[in-house]
């Protein structure tokens, strides 16, 4: 049997195992950070429409430059932050992952580095192999914040050519201040090898379930500050595939010189609009998740967890002498939360109130089993 060490594959890729979750089909499934809610039928019935008059057009390429989608993206992201955006600086790809890795083919690359605070979203650096781009793991405190100083040395010590800043952070729901950020991107511009300075990605895919105001604003005058955001949570829209930035039209341009042509099917720009039509409506989900996420929170404390504050949808807690035991009886009660291998933490999806009970109490009787 041929296997892929095998074949003629690069060395980065040798004995490595590809991204991805378990899915397993439990009862209670909080694992992947989705939205709990499926789409309200008056939505499925507005995508029907739309993908319909879509499909009269198959025969033709898509719009490959998505500019309705675009500048709905932006009317969006102007109504939600209170920050003037058009189309020229918004983009849109499948996934904040399409996006970000069309950032690092455009950014990155054979011969420059990317830096990122740990624990993070781990496919920041598994993108950054992927597009040949090292990569540095800097750190963060005791509390999973960024510890600024810290960072600031190490954005000095390496000279990244792109810096990942995660906010809201995935696992540990913790959100980053404007300030910090400034300064990281201050000493990105400082410290970079190339005269034309560094670019500073700030990953927002939970910055609607956020008790802060989105770092948006921050990209005005600042032409190497990316925020991204996706559909994927907010919207209640994994399936969709869609993901997007905002930033200065110089850095839409340069992914343009990246994407693929016609990237964007026209059956998910279609789609994507729809679900557009209906943010405010959607949006009232978010506000209902983050109600459930902050009672996983007192609750899980009250139970005698350590909790890490949460902006996001979902909440880390510990801390256990042995997560991956606590993890694995869990599933025996039904429950699906995520091990991402912070020592002694898990973490779990907000779902919806009855998921999140059913959670509640798996912890209670694992906490028992185990004391
Ligand atoms: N960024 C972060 C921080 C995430 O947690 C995720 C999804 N888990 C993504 C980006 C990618 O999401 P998508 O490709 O679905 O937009």
């Amino acid at each position: 049997m041929t296997r892929i060490d095998d074949l003629p594959i690069r060395d980065e890729l040798r004995g490595k195992t590809p991204y991805g979750a378990p899915q397993l089909d439990v009862p209670v499934r909080l694992n992947t950070n989705e939205n709990p809610h499926p789409a309200p039928e008056a939505l499925v019935r507005r995508i029907a429409e739309r993908v319909a008059d879509a499909a009269r057009h198959l025969n033709r390429y898509p719009d490959r430059d998505a500019r309705q989608l675009r500048a709905e993206l932006a009317a969006y992201l102007t109504r939600t932050t209170g920050h003037p955006l058009t189309a020229e600086r918004l983009w849109a790809a499948n996934g904040s992952n399409e996006v970000l890795q069309q950032l690092l083919q455009a950014f990155g690359g054979p011969g420059r580095g990317a830096i990122g605070f740990d624990p993070s979203y781990s496919m920041h650096s598994l993108i950054a192999r992927g597009t040949g781009t090292s990569w540095v793991s800097g750190p963060r405190t005791e509390d999973f914040g960024i510890d600024q100083d810290a960072a600031v040395a190490a954005i000095h010590a390496h000279r990244p050519a792109v810096v990942f800043v995660c906010s809201p952070n995935n696992p540990t729901g913790t959100a980053v201040s404007a300030g910090t950020v400034l300064a990281l991107h201050d000493a990105a511009q400082a410290a970079a090898r190339d005269e034309r300075g560094a670019l500073v990605v700030v990953d927002e895919a939970y910055a609607e379930f956020s008790h802060r105001p989105s770092l948006l604003p921050l990209i005005e005058g600042r032409p190497r500050l990316v925020i991204t955001r996706t559909m994927s949570k907010a919207f209640g829209a994994a399936g969709l595939r869609l993901g997007y930035l905002a930033a200065d039209a110089a850095v839409v341009d340069a992914v343009q010189l990246v994407r693929l042509p016609y990237h964007l099917s026209a059956v998910t720009q279609a789609t994507a609009l729809a679900a557009l039509e209906f943010a405010d409506t959607l949006l009232t989900y978010v506000e209902e998740l983050k109600d459930e996420r902050d009672r996983l929170v007192t609750e899980l404390t009250a139970i005698g967890c350590e909790v890490t504050e949460s902006d996001a949808n979902f909440v880390q807690f510990g801390r256990f002498e042995d997560a991956a035991a606590v993890w694995r009886r869990l599933l025996d009660h039904g429950v699906l939360v995520r091990d991402n291998g912070v020592p002694g933490r898990l973490r779990v999806t907000t779902g919806t109130r009855a998921e999140n009970d059913a959670f509640l109490d798996a912890v209670r009787a694992v906490t028992k089993e185990i004391s």
